[in-house]
């Protein structure tokens, strides 16, 4: 989309043994980009003003699926289902305990780029969906604690209280029926395939603070709610509480498991006396974690016999084939402790398309290595890579900004550098007893950033590899890229901060890494509508919040009108095109949730 240029790159797969060249010829000429933004809320559309629900509200279909309830044909049988469903969706969810990120960008006004963030804060833990919500974090405590108190949260009664979190998951944890709420029924609507009755919801008096407000809509075979719009009411005296606009996505069949959360505070009007603004996006994945985890080991096992018939010969290893040996057990070890822990996407798609991206680098170059380079995706936002033995791992932050795949190939030709160079980190990983650590400590534990002389090195061999690769006449992009980081980097420290590989930019924002790419670029301009050195977040990868494959979106893209339209590494609203579990329509539904649907 956007520069799509990967679109390309991923219909090369077919024959990714072509020859390098053809990536050359195929790319489009940097002209108007395109924004690939969520789906405006205008195809949204209204379809029924009529009475909530006939007859002919299909019996058959989605009732099946959860229980065997003749349909309702009337509001209130209507109201007491997507009441009992939600129930039924608490109580499915008592035994998970998802990942939990969200990335919060503080705004000022700024005259030419509109909103734009001045200041960021990230918070990534795990939750536990039981009866006492309750939350781990993957962050330091004392980082966690020194943030609480750090501003955001005396104003906004932040979601990590565990009241907070279970409301943007649920309509009401305790307290989600007739007797606490009035509902009134407003107008069907299509979201996305998706067919739902729309209700406002307001709290009856003197049931307390702290209640949902707002919009449900309520997909209209099973009666589940698929998204919540609004806030907490009445607020207390010392707290506000953050308007939230929560996405659910029917990922396994029968529930629709809570993905997105999109927060938005701020007036920036004249005059308006509420100058606390900002925007965050929360992202819920690996709620089949634990069964995933259990699941791939036995794959493992089935993968590990079969790896052992290349050392054929039944001889023993070479001093340097041990070495390599060695060097790749630390490899498996920590790319599947990082699966195990949530931060790695399965093997899929997406890595597919890096691969070919380091394949064009590889042959272009005449690199030998003793084993082909594999390519990862780290699900988190934070901008960063690293690589452990011949494997590099980028971040879903990452892809989402880059605007090409010439960029694309710069970041991965600094991680190929190192591996050619090997600068080979993690060896200590192959000694089984450092793998056995909680998954919230997994940042503590493991650790891949190179020293400066290594860091200085790859950058200068990334750079040779480049100018020999078919990305040497397209190095444009990847300065301007660079040049709009140092430009923001400043506001985003959050964004920026690694947690597992080195960092693009120094304490003050400066960049680091293959900054001699700048020089060689264009001048930045804002003004210029065909020049997208960035991309927001959320653009470019689709992360299946059950069983946490990824894919890339295939969004159609969108005219940029104006330079606020650009919106460079920054969060936006969520506008999921809804789907139903096995429509087809929705090629990212995992094959494996069938097997891991919740027994309930
Ligand atoms: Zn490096």
């Amino acid at each position: 989309m956007r520069t799509w240029n990967w679109m390309i790159t991923a219909s090369l797969l077919l024959g990714i043994s072509a020859a390098a060249q053809q990536t050359v010829d195929q790319s489009t000429p940097p002209q108007a980009r395109a924004q690939s933004a969520p789906l405006p809320a205008s195809s949204v559309s209204t379809q029924q003003q009529a009475a909530p629900v006939s007859s002919s509200a299909q019996p058959d279909a989605g009732v099946a699926s959860s229980s065997a309830v003749p349909a309702p044909t009337t509001l209130d049988q209507v109201l007491d289902r997507t009441v009992e469903r939600e129930n039924a969706l608490m109580e499915m969810l008592k035994t998970r305990t998802p990942l939990v990120e969200t990335y919060l960008q503080n705004l000022k006004l700024d005259a030419q780029t509109g909103p734009t963030p001045s200041e960021d804060h990230y918070f990534f833990g795990r939750m536990d969906l039981s009866e006492s919500v309750d939350r781990r974090d993957y962050l330091s405590k004392a980082n966690f604690q020194s943030r609480l108190l750090g501003g955001v949260t005396k104003l906004f009664k932040f979601e990590y209280d565990p009241l907070g979190f279970s409301w943007m998951i649920f309509a009401d944890r305790s307290d989600f029926n007739r007797q606490t709420y009035n509902f009134r029924y407003v107008h069907r609507e299509f979201l996305g395939d998706v067919r739902c009755v729309v209700f406002d919801v307001m709290p009856k008096k003197g049931t307390g603070a702290g209640r949902f407000e707002g919009r449900i809509w309520v997909e209209d075979q099973d009666y589940n709610i698929v998204r919540l719009n609004g806030t907490y009411s009445p607020k207390p005296r010392t707290a506000s509480f953050f308007h939230m606009d929560s996405w659910r996505l029917n990922l396994v069949p029968g529930y629709w498991v809570p993905a997105y959360i999109y927060s938005e505070e701020g007036d920036f009007s004249y005059r308006s006396k509420d100058k606390r603004a900002f925007k965050a996006q929360t992202r819920i994945w690996g709620y089949n974690l634990q069964k995933g985890g259990k699941d791939s080991e036995l794959t493992q096992l089935v993968v590990d016999s079969t790896v052992k018939d290349e050392s054929s010969a039944a001889q023993d290893a070479s001093p340097l084939q041990a070495q390599r040996q060695w060097q790749q057990q630390a490899e498996d070890n920590v790319i599947e402790r990082l699966q195990n822990a949530g931060l790695l996407a399965p093997e899929g798609e997406v890595d597919k398309v890096l691969q070919t991206v380091v394949n064009n680098l590889v042959v272009t170059n005449n690199i030998e290595l003793p084993r082909p380079v594999r390519a990862r995706v780290m699900l988190t936002a934070p901008v960063e890579t690293f690589s452990v033995g011949n494997t590099i791992v980028v971040s879903r932050g990452l892809i989402d900004v880059l605007p090409d795949e010439a960029s694309l190939a710069m970041v991965l030709s600094h991680e190929l550098a190192h591996i050619v160079l090997g600068h080979n980190l993690g060896s200590k990983f192959a000694f089984n007893d450092r793998m056995l650590f909680s998954d919230e400590s997994t940042y503590r534990n493991l650790g891949f950033k190179h020293v400066p002389e290594e860091e200085e090195a790859a950058d200068k061999k990334a750079v040779d590899i480049l100018k020999n690769s078919p990305y040497s006449q397209k190095l444009d992009t990847p300065g301007l890229f660079l040049k709009e980081l140092a430009t923001r980097a400043p506001g985003l420290a959050a964004l920026m901060n690694p947690h597992l590989g080195n960092s693009f930019t120094d304490k003050k924002g400066g960049v680091q890494r293959m900054a001699v790419l700048m020089n060689s670029a264009p001048a930045l301009d804002a003004n210029k509508l065909d020049q997208i050195p960035a991309l927001p977040l959320g653009g470019r990868v689709k992360l299946n919040a059950w069983d946490d494959h990824v894919e890339l979106t295939k969004t159609p893209p969108v005219a940029i009108t104006s330079a606020r339209d650009k919106m460079p590494f920054e969060v936006t609203p969520f506008f999921p095109r809804l789907t139903r579990y096995g429509s087809g329509a929705n090629p990212g539904a995992p094959t494996s949730a069938a097997n891991s649907t919740p027994s309930n």
